[in-house]
């Protein structure tokens, strides 16, 4: 039974699939201006955890992300510049050309940290027409008036405005107006409202712009969302017409917490005042990853890179590796004795997967298990099946890994130990933690390695242990060590 805390219901809720045996899964995918930091990796890891959790209890997925490509304003209060175009004026490219760069480098950085790809991946300028459509019928629904810079929702005209903060209308307002982030534009009704349209500015040729009903222009930032949700997941739209009454309510909406306030709680307002029902069933948020000062991000100027990690010496799975070792729901601070911490406990995890395999390898007997696997597959399923709790999770593949060895000190146990299962059974827990456990391979050793571990074995039947011990030392001289076990030596790499 798969529990997962929905912010809508601030409680942990048994969760199934409105329709069959699909789950429709939206994530608010990156602002294509710059590199992915290290927060935002985060977010997507546990997404991707999720996606994995799913998989497991059966269930198949139709996972859309966005590419924000325009509309993305430097301030959330709809003013300051456009992302993109900022950024390109800065590159001296065009807006296409930085929005192509960056989406290329975010899928780049998401394989390496063996996040699965989403089934739909839909940029918002494809989309134009479609937001129009919605913007459309909010207007008819009386939800929006003009401004002179463009189109705004009325947020006050939806009752239940704000309901994913868990504050009212007012409490919303009020919240807002006290934080720093907001710059309150004169012409709006209301701090919570939003832009729905743009004008293009009077004096300065934007690069990215469309004609719409309104005057030249571009789309806001939450209307893409909402309106990818509704044409590929809701099914609102009978090719390039809009028809919201046919919405379906989708399975589960993901981003980071920083999005309840403005960008979700407005994706809400848009669906929900034309379709008149829920739009997403469950929202869930990941936490912050956050540095001893405080939050990491761009505008912060304290951004760390994948690439900044790789350059240290440090494989991005390390990185996942201390990712999976926090909850989501709780705010993790990074530093990079945290990551060496995570590399070490990595290294281990593939010396316990090395050493099963190289046993596994010289096992002739199938043994009934002495190890009860069962009880960790119990274990394991409870903790990711429990809002996904991958600390939990990888717990309980390290008490596996401490029977193990403690029954591998008695040499005369080791031929109860059925090592295959084992290793079968760390596979499908690394299906969830995706650490690329199974890729681990014992490589044929070189000739000259082979040579000198067969003189080292007649030095030692002979008796002449002090010769042996000579060829050791330059059997390490190249880099590989020995273990001599009741099995015959082992050899690891350096
Ligand atoms: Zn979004």
């Amino acid at each position: 039974m798969l529990q997962l805390y929905n912010t809508l219901t601030k409680k942990k809720e048994v969760f199934k699939p409105l329709r069959d045996k699909t789950v429709t899964l939206y994530t608010c995918g990156p602002t294509v201006y710059s590199f992915a930091h290290l927060g935002n990796l985060r977010t997507y890891i546990f997404e991707d955890i999720l996606k994995r959790v799913l998989l497991s209890n059966g269930y198949k997925i139709k996972h859309l992300m966005n590419i924000t490509d325009v509309g993305h304003l430097t301030s959330d209060a709809d003013t300051g510049e456009d992302k993109i175009e900022k950024e390109a004026h800065k590159e001296k490219k065009t807006a296409w050309q930085i929005a192509q760069f960056y989406t290329q480098a975010f899928f780049q950085d998401i394989k390496k940290l063996n996040i699965l790809k989403p089934n739909l991946i839909k940029k918002a300028t494809d989309y134009i027409a479609e937001d129009i459509e919605l913007i459309k019928a909010l207007e008819k629904n009386g939800f929006t008036y003009k401004t002179s810079d463009g189109i705004y929702f009325d947020t006050s005209k939806l009752k239940d405005y704000g309901k994913l903060t868990g504050m009212t209308f007012e409490k919303l307002n009020q919240t807002l107006k006290g934080g720093s982030r907001i710059e309150i534009s004169p012409e709006k009704k209301n701090i919570t409202d939003f832009s729905l349209w743009k004008f293009s500015p009077k004096n300065i040729k934007r690069q990215m712009e469309w004609d719409s009903p309104w005057g030249i222009g571009f789309p806001g930032w939450h209307i893409e969302c909402a309106t990818l949700n509704l044409k590929f997941l809701a099914q609102a739209f009978q090719g390039k017409k809009f028809v919201p009454q046919k919405a379906k309510t989708i399975d589960i909406h993901c981003g980071g917490i920083d999005h309840i306030p403005i960008h979700h709680t407005n994706e809400i307002a848009q669906v929900e005042a034309v379709t008149k029902k829920p739009f997403v069933n469950f929202w869930l948020h990941g936490e912050f990853l956050v540095l001893p000062k405080g939050r990491m991000g761009k505008s912060e100027g304290n951004a760390i890179l994948l690439k900044d990690l790789e350059n240290k010496g440090f494989s991005p799975l390390v990185y996942r590796y201390l990712i999976l070792n926090s909850h989501y729901r709780t705010t993790l601070e990074f530093s990079l004795e945290a990551l060496q911490n995570s590399q070490n406990s990595l290294n281990s995890l593939r010396e316990f997967v090395y050493d099963c395999l190289w046993c596994a390898k010289q096992q002739k007997n199938k043994p009934r298990n002495i190890i009860s696997l069962k009880k960790y597959h119990q274990a394991f399923q409870t903790a990711i099946n429990d809002d996904l709790n991958t600390p939990q999770a990888l717990a309980v593949l390290w008490q596996l890994t401490n029977e193990y060895y403690q029954l591998k000190k008695d040499y005369r146990l080791w031929d109860k130990i059925n090592f295959r299962e084992v290793l079968k059974t760390t596979y499908e827990f690394d299906q969830i933690l995706g650490l690329d456990l199974n890729k681990i391979k014992i490589n044929p050793l070189p000739p000259k390695i082979q040579k000198l571990i067969k003189q080292r074995e007649l030095k030692r039947q002979e008796k002449k242990f002090q010769e042996a011990d000579l060829i050791r030392t330059k059997i390490e001289k190249l880099n590989f060590k020995i273990e001599d076990t009741p099995w015959g030596p082992k050899i690891i790499k350096i």
